[in-house]
């Protein structure tokens, strides 16, 4: 398989280029060339467990590694003990609310869906440096919004060969986030809170990747930089399994008919995991709608209806904090799907959002994606209010991200009338690492301490809150360095030890 990128339709590249190098040269993202149809495989598929699955599913993509590579990578990443239980995911089927399947994606290490992806992306990473760029040590960047950064942490602690280095904003992330962030064991990790926002996190960490003088530095060393983000390929390739795993679990389930079509709701911020359902159905997996869930920062649904990307407006701090987001950068291979490959066109779109912060698409591919896609979001209030609901009707938790996804769901149901399409939701937190939030919109009253909440939501819903996030408790901190966003250059070379400039 080859890969080609959004911006540039006649580029080849290999898998492990592709994923050792994360973004291409000119700015555009790298996609298949074509996609694989398994939907005449979609019967034995079925059948598979989450792990043999997922090494099945990655084997069309990632052709210059062996099946012994995939094989180890996927028993690396997706052990029991490291998602607490014999299959990574879980499918909840909640009664009585029309025909709503809740695929659970955060039983991993750090409690949201980000482990999905982050526990295989080190395993594909080193071996991919180890084939395109033999000898070469890897330093992981990462700006971080909150859950990102400590599912890169997890990752890549104590992965030989790779430094990783997380910068947060110092104003911008929830208290557990950072206590899970700053409490991070392994030798080969760093934690760094910039002064200001997600932007000047993201702005600094972004000037350091394209530092000449910097690069220079690294490379004489046998080092380069790599990237943990979202734009990165070998993120977005793991989360196609977990689809056709949930709609396989329907399946034996009798909730749906083998090839009988079903609806998939995502709560989407950089739209990766939305894009990876779509891949699915590319791929021949049954869908008849995306639920495309966005929170008061809704840039995606007015997309979706109108054809108009407008990144202009304000930006609002939510209770879904991982969905606060303008420009979602995955939003770009979709496009270039939608447009039949016309790389030229997503330039130009893409310069447009650059330079005057809108484009408008074509009707076509406005049709195309219409006929995909439905739109919705949805407010705090509205969030906490389906949390309430969700408790009072069905015992079930859920966190403020998927209860936007929720909210949206019966927005769709009330609109469209298509309350009997079997619909498969992702849900992307455990609510106990949302735990005062989730208090508050079940009307309780909420404690200071964090864990405090976690222990008072364990006895209002009669559930256990993951060991992982209970241990943070009594852990020291390692790390407290606070730098201006012009720090974080030198923080970065006094951490590999090349010393400052
Ligand atoms: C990252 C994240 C999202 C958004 O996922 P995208 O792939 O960026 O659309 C939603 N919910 C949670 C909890 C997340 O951490």
């Amino acid at each position: 398989m080859k890969y080609q990128s959004t911006r540039n339709s006649s580029l080849r590249m290999d898998s492990v280029q592709v994923i050792a190098q994360g973004i291409s040269a000119e700015g555009g993202l790298f996609v298949p060339t074509e996609l694989p149809n398994l939907r005449e495989r979609l019967p034995e598929l079925l059948k598979l467990d989450y792990r043999a699955l997922a090494k099945e599913i990655f084997s069309y993509f990632l052709t210059d590694f062996t099946a012994e590579e995939i094989s180890a990578c996927v028993d690396a990443a997706y052990s029991a003990e490291k998602f607490d239980g014999e299959e990574p995911v879980n499918l909840k089927l909640l009664q009585g609310q029309g025909a709503l399947a809740i695929l659970e994606l955060w039983h991993g290490p750090t409690c949201a869906f980000k482990d999905m992806a982050l526990q295989i992306l080190p395993q594909f990473l080193t071996r991919a440096l180890r084939k395109s760029a033999p000898g070469k040590e890897a330093v992981i960047l990462t700006a971080t919004s909150g859950d990102t950064g400590k599912a890169a942490l997890e990752g890549f602690k104590d992965v030989p060969g790779v430094t990783i280095i997380v910068f947060y904003p110092r104003d911008g992330v929830s208290p557990m986030q950072k206590r899970q962030m700053v409490t991070q064991e392994g030798a080969n990790v760093s934690v760094c809170a910039v002064e200001g926002n997600f932007d000047d996190a993201q702005t600094a960490v972004k000037q350091i990747f394209t530092d000449p003088q910097i690069g220079q530095k690294l490379s004489s060393q046998g080092k380069l930089f790599s990237s943990a983000n979202s734009i990165n390929w070998g993120r977005l390739l793991p989360q196609i399994v977990y689809y056709f795993y949930a709609y396989a679990s329907l399946c034996r389930a009798g909730s749906v008919k083998p090839l009988e079509p079903v609806n998939i709701a995502v709560p989407t911020g950089n739209f990766g995991n939305i894009l990876a359902a779509f891949y699915a159905k590319e791929m021949g997996l049954p869908v008849k709608t995306f639920l495309c869930a966005s929170n008061r920062n809704h840039v995606l649904t007015d997309f979706i209806r109108t054809g108009v990307y407008d990144r202009r407006r304000e930006f609002f701090a939510t209770a879904s904090p991982s969905m606060d987001i303008l420009v979602s950068s995955n939003l770009e291979r979709l496009l270039f799907a939608l447009s039949g490959g016309d790389s030229a066109q997503i330039a130009r779109w893409m310069n447009d959002l650059n330079t005057t912060g809108v484009y408008t698409v074509s009707e076509a591919v406005k049709n195309a994606l219409q006929s995909n896609f439905y739109g919705g979001f949805c407010s705090d209030d509205a969030a906490a209010a389906a949390i309430a609901r969700t408790m009072r009707e069905q015992r079930y938790l859920l966190d403020p991200h998927t209860a936007v996804a929720v909210g949206v769901y019966e927005q769709y149901v009330r609109e469209t009338g298509d309350s009997d399409t079997p619909t498969i939701l992702a849900s992307t937190a455990s609510p106990y690492k949302f735990a005062k939030s989730v208090l508050s919109a079940l009307g309780t009253p909420v404690p200071e301490d964090e864990f405090e909440a976690i222990e008072a939501l364990e006895q209002l819903s009669q559930t256990k809150a993951p060991a992982q996030l209970r241990a943070l408790k009594g852990k020291k901190a390692r790390f407290s360095e606070l730098v201006p966003k012009s720090g974080a250059a030198d923080f970065v070379l006094q951490t590999i030890g090349i010393g400052g400039r």
